[in-house]
């Protein structure tokens, strides 16, 4: 299997006659919220398992939301492997040049004076996204 569950998923939205964009769009609010809410369903039920478990229903519940997180990215259209690779690009930049981790008391990692914010917007232009208040959007 690939590392990532793109393809299963898009299979998946073939299969049942879900929703699929290959370009990032707008969609119906309907249907955002319709997507919103199966994603605040799978959250809540991870967050019902984190910390009593069992490990077999937690490894479920997290797959859950992933493959519902990959799913509502295909129904808007957004290419979540090259989001999370920005997201991954600019998490590496809290590490400090010289290998220093900067971190809170609780253990989390903060940000350093290299860090670089995900661009995000640049990542879905060139997926061929054009922002509503762009002049030429339509
Ligand atoms: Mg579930």
């Amino acid at each position: 299997m690939s590392s990532s569950p793109v393809h299963l998923v898009r299979e998946f939205h073939r299969a049942f006659g879900l929703d699929i964009r290959d370009v990032p769009t707008k969609v119906s609010p309907e249907l955002a919220a319709f997507r919103g809410d199966l994603l605040a369903e799978e959250a809540a039920e991870v967050a019902e398992v984190s910390v009593k478990g069992p490990l077999d229903r937690l490894a479920h519940e997290l797959a859950d939301l992933v493959y519902t997180a990959y799913g509502t990215a295909l129904v808007h259209g957004i290419d979540l492997d090259e989001v999370i690779a920005e997201i991954h690009r600019s998490n590496m930049t809290k590490l400090g040049p010289d290998g220093s981790v900067t971190r809170r008391a609780d253990g989390k990692v903060l940000k350093g004076d290299h860090y670089q914010a995900p661009d995000v917007a640049g990542v879905l232009r060139r997926q061929g996204w054009v922002p509503e208040d762009e002049p030429d959007a339509g």
